[in-house]
Order: structure tokens, then C-alpha cells, then sequence
């Protein structure tokens, strides 16, 4: 089955990134072009070195390109100014990382509402709350993340990154740091948010992990080596549980 039959939500174009270190150059990738489909779950899989945090990085507006493009929903981001780019990030994109960074000093239900406070969105407490409840760590919101495991801290990371509705769910070794039990929990909640409409992009390095994806795009020396479609996306939004945190934003 094509990809192109779909609505592309993520075009990237000959992209370059190479990161300076003195009189060093590095090149991170080198001419990397990828379409991903709406409500697809894409696996970036590839060496250590290869750019695969580095192309998610540019996905997500964290980082710029070099040169080359990336659009996501329609939108141009490398052409965005540094205040629209950190305002297109916040309800555009929810992004989980291996370490988690959460805020030390909130509790977990003040860390999923963080974004809801940056984004000005009223009754961000309740939703916080809903989105824990959904995750089944409703009973910790009070708690500081030094008080909570490594799969609940992820818990609240997902929580936090589904706040805003966000088009892209983007994770970078979402289990690296977790036991086996709770890396196959968080996989879990990723495959039930994908199966609810959510796009995902995940990059890891681990293979076990990669075949959760319906598509696994292997990297090598910054550019796709090999790019295999498994499942077609999810064929439509199901109404389960996690489906009722809220359909992600159909951006136009
Ligand atoms: P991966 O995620 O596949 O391990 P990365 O995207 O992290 O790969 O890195 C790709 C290449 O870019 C590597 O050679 C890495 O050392 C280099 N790199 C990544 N980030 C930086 C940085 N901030 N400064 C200099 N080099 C970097």
C-alpha cells in the first residue's frame, strides 16, 4: 500500500543538519526527505549516531535545520520566528523523552498543566486531572516526581504531552530508562493512543520496541536507508478510554 494515497501531516525535504564544534563540522543528516501520513505510528530506528534524535528534534521545532524543509499540517516551521515557532510547539506537538523531564518542583497533576497554563486554556486543572485518571495515575497527582517510579513518571510525560491535543506525539526512547514491565505499560498506552486517531513518532534504537510501529524508517549516516510499511495506520479512531482524552487536533 502507498503512503502518498494519504494525507502527508509531516514532509520533510531534503533536510541537512550539521552542528558546528570548534572548527568541527558534524554532519547529523545529510539530504533527508520523508512523507508521514496522518494517524500513522512511525518507528525512526537506525545506530547510535545515525540522527535520529536530531531529525525528531527538527520535527518538533526544538532545533533548526541546517537546510532543507519540514512541514507539519501545512506549515512551514523552519519559516517561523523563535516566539511563533515555541507557540507552534505548544499546540502542535506533545513530545516524551527517555529521562522524562519533568518540572522537579511541581506534582504531576501541575506538570500536565503546564502546557494548559502556557497555552492560556481554561480549566486546565480538571483536564490535568482527566488526562491522569485516563492514565491510571489519577491517585498520584499530588506527588513530586522524586516520589513517583519510572513508569509513572512516563505516565505523567504522556499526560503532559497529550494536554494540548496535540497533532504529532513525537517520543525519543521513551523506554530506555524503564524496568521491562513498565517499558511494555508505556508501549501499551502509545499503542492504544495511535489505535484513537494519535500520530505517532517514535525514535529508538531497539528493535523489540521499533515492532510495536506499523512503519519503521531505518537511518544510517543521516539518511533513510530503508523505510518498510508493516500495518497501514490505524483505520479509524475506536472509542476506546484513551480515545475520550480528546481526539488529536485535526490541523488544517
Ligand atoms: P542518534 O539519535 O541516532 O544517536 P543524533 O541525532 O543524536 O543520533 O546525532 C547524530 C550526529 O550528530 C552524531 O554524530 C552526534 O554526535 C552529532 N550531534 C548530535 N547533537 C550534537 C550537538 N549538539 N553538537 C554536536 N554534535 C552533535
Amino acid at each position: 500500500m502507498s503512503n502518498t494515497a494519504r494525507e502527508a501531516l509531516v514532509i520533510v525535504r531534503d533536510l541537512v543538519k550539521i552542528y558546528r564544534q570548534g572548527r568541527r563540522e558534524v554532519p547529523a543528516l545529510r539530504g533527508l526527505s520523508l512523507d508521514i501520513a496522518r494517524g500513522e505510528w512511525v518507528a525512526i530506528v537506525g545506530p547510535s549516531g545515525c540522527g535520529k534524535s536530531t531529525l525528531l528534534n527538527l520535527i518538533a521545532g526544538i532545533d533548526r535545520p541546517t537546510s532543507g524543509s519540514v512541514q507539519v499540517a501545512g506549515q512551514e516551521i523552519s519559516a517561523l520566528g523563535e516566539e511563533a515557532l515555541a507557540r507552534w510547539r505548544r499546540y502542535n506537538v506533545g513530545i516524551v523523552f527517555q529521562f522524562f523531564q519533568l518540572m522537579p518542583t511541581l506534582t504531576a497533576v501541575e506538570n500536565v498543566e503546564l502546557p494548559l497554563v502556557l497555552a492560556r486554556r481554561p480549566q486546565g486543572r480538571k483536564r490535568a486531572m482527566e488526562l491522569l485518571e485516563r492514565l491510571g495515575i489519577a491517585h498520584l497527582a499530588n506527588h513530586l516526581p522524586s516520589e513517583l517510579s519510572g513508569g509513572e513518571q512516563q505516565r505523567v510525560a504522556i499526560a503532559r504531552a497529550l494536554a494540548n491535543d496535540p497533532a504529532l506525539l513525537l517520543a525519543d526512547e521513551p523506554t530506555g530508562n524503564l524496568d521491562s514491565e513498565s517499558g511494555q505499560q508505556v508501549m501499551r498506552l502509545f499503542h492504544e493512543l495511535w489505535q484513537a486517531g494519535h500520530t505517532v513518532i517514535l525514535v529508538t534504537h531497539d528493535p523489540v520496541i521499533a515492532s510495536w510501529a506499523g512503519r519503521t524508517v531505518e537511518l544510517r549516516d543521516g539518511q533513510v536507508a530503508r523505510d518498510s510499511l508493516i500495518a497501514p495506520a490505524a483505520p479509524a479512531a475506536q472509542l476506546d478510554s484513551v480515545a475520550a482524552l480528546g481526539k488529536p487536533r485535526r490541523a488544517r
